[in-house]
């Protein structure tokens, strides 16, 4: 059950508005128009908006985690 995929949204003006100036926590850049996004665990408080090709879903605990952080999580 990959209920979390639901979660991806597109970059729109309002969501550019809302952490648009943040940029992506995963790699440093703004974000642009159009570009999908997923909530994400990372080596940072509760789960940030990252762009999704950063993104790595697992479907044991049901969420997305950055690519480089899930691959050092203990397993
Ligand atoms: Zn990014």
């Amino acid at each position: 059950m990959e209920t979390r995929k639901k979660d991806r949204i597109l970059i729109d003006l309002e969501k550019l508005n809302t952490f648009g100036a943040e940029g992506c926590p995963a790699c440093g850049r703004n974000f642009e128009l159009g570009e999908a996004v997923v909530p994400a665990l990372g080596a940072w408080e509760g789960e940030r908006y990252i762009h999704e090709d950063e993104a790595v879903y697992d479907k044991d605990t049901n969420s997305f985690y950055e690519r480089t952080y899930f691959k050092e999580k203990p397993s």
